[in-house]
């Protein structure tokens, strides 16, 4: 789990001051960590602007911090991360989030920047399924 401190860190080398708004905001994202929505944080935080809101969740990612989460319905939401390219293999009954990190696709990225002419920069892959507890509720309703 990210520390507060980390974050604060991480926040003040980029260059932005951590003030008492901010702070506060920085805590309940920790403390919703696993993960949240945008409005959810936003109603968590009515002290906080909702514009401070969404420019300190794009810091958040641009540092590497934070990671959206696209859910099996298409909801957006946020996690914090300690790092590192990754991507999440999210349950589709309870929306638990698991992170991997093997990402054997270069070849495929290549494939596609050749065929495209693109160049490429990034790239999303979440995967869906039924995680260890879900699983056993769906076996044994039938
Ligand atoms: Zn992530
Ligand atoms: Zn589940
Ligand atoms: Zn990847």
């Amino acid at each position: 789990m990210v520390s507060l401190e980390s974050l604060e860190r991480d926040v003040s080398r980029s260059g932005y001051r951590v003030t008492g708004p901010r702070r506060e905001l920085l805590a309940t994202l920790q403390e919703m960590g696993d993960h949240f929505t945008a409005e959810g944080l936003v109603a968590a935080v009515p002290g906080v602007g909702r514009a401070t809101v969404f420019r300190t969740l794009r810091l958040l990612q641009d540092i590497g911090t934070l990671c959206q989460v696209v859910l099996d319905d298409g909801t957006l939401q946020y996690r914090l991360t300690s790092g590192g390219h990754h991507h999440h293999v999210v349950c589709s009954r309870c929306g638990a989030v698991n992170d991997f990190s093997a990402c054997d696709i270069q070849g495929l990225l290549d494939e596609i920047a050749e065929r495209t002419g693109y160049v490429i920069d990034g790239h999303r892959l979440e995967v869906y399924g039924r995680c260890a507890d879900c699983k056993e509720v769906l076996t044994s309703e039938t």
